[in-house]
């Protein structure tokens, strides 16, 4: 046996990781303890966390319930896999669909966002007897085959869209209008741009139509009021399903609702959650009505899919969440974040935009406003300037031009205003 002497976290992550998922910053950041809306580095530097690990630690870093929780499963029994029933499981389905809107009922339980993704696509194909599935540009869905062929950024499929039957829409981007100057009736023509790629670029029966609520990845690209509801009567007489993906959106992070959806009027099909889903333990899930999770053909297993351990952590975080009121609370502290962005917004020529809803906000940053163009330099400043200031906060877009700012959803006013501060400094900073 070799015994491989240690030398530094970054040094040995060099060494033996596949340098595929890249880390932020010039020196990447090693965490080592967490809590609530603070995290701790191997130096002891403490920062105070306005991005959530990508919006996963929706109620904070270790939540004492459900660290307690989790604590007390992962000493009584930690697998069964899906060939054995175990409590949390129910528990946690059966608390999902206490807050899933509309007849949203049965989920089928995996590790991971991109396996939610498969899952919805899967049940969609089985349900109507059909292949092609309608997804937006600008979206991010994963990071298999199919998720990297719904997704619509070039930067996030190496190898290119790989599945022939996903067909992808103009983005509702308004900042960056496909039609040109401002018009009042923009989620029509986007809505119609979906039902002309059904027309031209599919068989005209699709399977589905396939999108995030708010785009994340894509830089917390937000639909003009009635887009979907519009979409979603296009894909309904073409026969096709209405997926939703809640992966970023879900779990009160919108404000005022537990799902993005929920602020269109729209009952989707199915729907895919993951990350805020339980506090950052791995799972995705998948919830369809009873007549659509019926349609499931052939035999399928996931080995740690509704394991007792994150269905555990799952439970716990839903139950925190309903007893907070979640959605109020980050319909609040939304407001609040977003009034010190716009101030932001107004200061730096550089803030193309300022857009988002609840506790997902983003900066488009710009070289100027008149040109918009993306100025991913600066957004790459902008993340270092606030780190040296002791913020965490994250970065997307197309280009990575875009700031993404999702604290937890507990966060005090005191906290949002620290962030809010901080930020503005490392805004100065970059000038
Ligand atoms: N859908 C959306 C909207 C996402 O943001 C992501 C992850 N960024 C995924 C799907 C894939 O989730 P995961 O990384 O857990 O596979």
């Amino acid at each position: 046996m070799t015994v491989v002497p240690h030398t530094s976290v970054a040094q040995d992550w060099k060494e033996f990781i596949i340098p595929a998922a890249a880390p932020y910053y010039k020196e990447p950041l090693v965490l080592v303890e967490g809590s609530g809306s603070r995290v701790t580095d191997a130096e002891g530097r403490e920062y105070l966390d306005f991005f959530c690990g990508i919006l996963t630690t929706g109620i904070g870093h270790c939540h004492p319930e459900v660290v307690e929780r989790v604590r007390e499963q992962a000493g009584r029994l930690g697998h069964t896999s899906t060939l054995y029933l175990n409590e949390p499981q129910v528990n946690a389905a059966r608390r999902l669909a206490g807050i899933a809107p509309g007849k949203l009922k049965k989920t089928f339980f995996t590790n991971s966002g991109t396996e939610a993704v498969e899952t919805a696509v899967m049940l969609a194909r089985m349900y109507t007897g059909r292949d092609e599935i309608i997804a937006l540009r600008y979206g991010y869905s994963g990071r298999s085959t199919l998720g990297t062929s719904l997704t619509a950024m070039s930067g996030w499929t190496p190898l290119g869209a790989s599945v022939p039957w996903v067909k992808h829409a103009l983005s509702p981007y308004c900042y960056r209008c496909a039609f040109g100057p401002p018009h009042d009736d923009c989620a029509e023509r986007y809505a119609r741009d979906v039902e002309e790629v059904i027309a031209t670029t599919t068989s005209g029966k699709p399977a589905a139509f396939f999108a995030e609520t708010i785009q994340g990845a894509g830089g917390y690209i937000v639909p003009p009021p009635g887009y979907f509801k519009l979409v979603a009567e296009i894909i309904r007489k073409h026969g096709g399903l209405f997926i939703a993906d809640e992966v970023q959106a879900g779990f009160g992070r919108t404000g005022d609702k537990w799902f993005g959806i929920e602020h269109w009027g729209v009952e989707p099909d199915i729907m895919v959650m993951a990350k805020a889903i339980a506090s950052g333990y791995p799972v995705g899930a998948t919830i369809a009505r009873d007549d659509v999770a019926a349609a499931w053909k052939g035999k399928t297993i996931s080995t740690f899919g509704g394991n007792p351990i994150t269905m555990t952590a799952m439970d716990a975080t839903i139950e925190v969440m309903e007893r907070e009121n979640v959605p109020v609370r980050s319909a609040e502290r939304g407001r609040q974040l977003r009034a010190g962005l716009d101030a932001l917004g107004r200061q730096y020529e550089w803030i193309g935009d300022v857009r988002g809803m609840g506790m997902m906000q983003a900066l488009e940053l710009v070289e100027d406003r008149k040109s918009k163009t993306p100025s991913p330099a600066k957004a790459g400043a902008l993340l270092e300037a606030a780190k040296k200031e002791g913020l965490l906060i994250g970065s997307g877009g197309l280009n990575g031009h875009v700031i993404r700012i999702a604290p937890q959803m507990l966060m005090s006013a005191a906290e949002i205003d620290e962030g809010l501060g901080r930020l503005e400094r490392a805004c100065r900073a970059v000038g």
